[in-house]
């Protein structure tokens, strides 16, 4: 057990810090010093809390790649100096972030834990409190000198997830978060219990940050009837460089000659196209059902079990090293942060 344990909070904003502005009634984002008024045991934790803080502070909403940048230098300048980092972001886009923060990177040996809430901090019935102490306490956890959780995580409503393998489910439970293919890393109690054999194993690897992304991704969620004209402009995006095609349960789609057709045509020009599922648990499975093969025979790549969240932050950080299509495609297919099944 540490002496002194040290925890950097990151507060990027979100509904946690968020206060009714008094004229219109909407939400925005209040000042971290207020914090400590608001949430008074703060100062109870015998570890030492820093703080940073964004300015400005922003709904979630607003969260693109450059400030994901901007999180992995804070997380890179303090991490010799701290046991563990608590990043309050809003829950819009949380799994987003926790999924492009666990590319960004490689070789964490701390926990990151992304946490908020769907209630203000000073709200009476507030999730926010539970949630951001606790994921003080997870983020300062060590089994010896090992952290428990080197991972990057998202903490909400007693449950602590691979922050990779997460989606936003819920915009208004407090159990907002789901991850239906991989099993929690903890559940938060009376005693926090930590399931060790779903947790990434600490290394002595040297943290090396990747920062940079490429937007040339693109999404396509099919629904029966989808329009000649819409999927062609899709394809025909420019600078589109990877598409992500959400496809029906197991990796299927409309069997008719012009949708594949067109797909085929988009490959040929050398559009990488992903095909991950719909559902929000299981996995794309090309040939399964004879509605997917043609999708196999046309270039499709398959997307096993990713959610759609990573597929799409794993495609802008491959995308942004300038590899070969090949090396992006088995690179897509493999585990590199434990956020797709093998
Ligand atoms: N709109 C807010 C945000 O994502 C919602 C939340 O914090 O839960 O910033």
């Amino acid at each position: 057990m540490k002496e002194k344990t040290r925890i950097l909070v990151i507060y990027t904003g979100g509904t946690i810090g968020m206060m009714a502005c008094p004229k219109s009634g909407a939400l925005k984002p209040f000042n971290f010093e207020l914090m400590y008024e608001k949430l008074p045991m703060l100062k109870r934790f015998s570890h030492e809390i820093d703080f940073y803080s964004f300015d400005p502070l922003i709904d979630s909403s607003d969260m693109k790649p450059s400030f994901w940048t901007k999180l992995a230098e804070v997380i890179e300048v303090n991490y010799d100096n701290v046991d563990g980092f608590v990043i309050l972001h809003g829950s819009d886009t949380m799994a987003y972030t926790a999924s492009a923060l666990s590319f960004m990177l490689e070789g964490l040996n701390k926990p990151v834990i992304l946490t908020g809430s769907q209630l203000p901090i000073d709200a009476i019935r507030t999730d926010g409190r539970e949630n951001f102490l606790t994921a003080i306490e997870i983020a300062a956890s060590f089994d010896g000198d090992k952290p428990m959780v080197p991972e990057v995580c998202v903490y909400f409503e007693s449950q602590l997830l691979r922050g990779n393998r997460t989606t936003k489910l819920n915009a208004e439970n407090f159990n907002a978060f789901y991850s239906g293919n991989y099993p929690a890393l903890a559940e938060a109690g009376i005693h926090i219990k930590y399931r060790i054999d779903a947790i990434r194993t600490p290394n002595d690897d040297k943290l090396i940050v990747h920062k940079n992304f490429d937007s040339g991704v693109g999404l396509l969620k099919l629904y029966p009837g989808i329009s000649k004209d819409l999927v062609k402009s899709v394809l025909n995006t420019p600078n589109q460089k990877a598409l992500i095609l959400e496809t029906f349960g197991s990796g299927n789609a409309p069997t008719e000659k012009w949708f594949i057709d067109l797909l085929e045509e988009a490959v040929q020009k050398g559009l990488l196209i992903f095909n991950i599922t719909q559902c929000k648990a299981g996995a794309v499975q090309i040939g399964k059902y004879a509605a997917s093969v043609d999708l196999g025979r046309v270039g499709l790549i398959g997307g096993g079990d990713i959610t759609t969240e990573s597929a799409i932050t794993k495609l802008m950080y491959l995308l942004s090293l300038k590899l070969k299509p090949e090396e992006i495609i088995q690179l897509f297919q493999q585990s590199l942060r434990g956020e797709i099944s093998s």
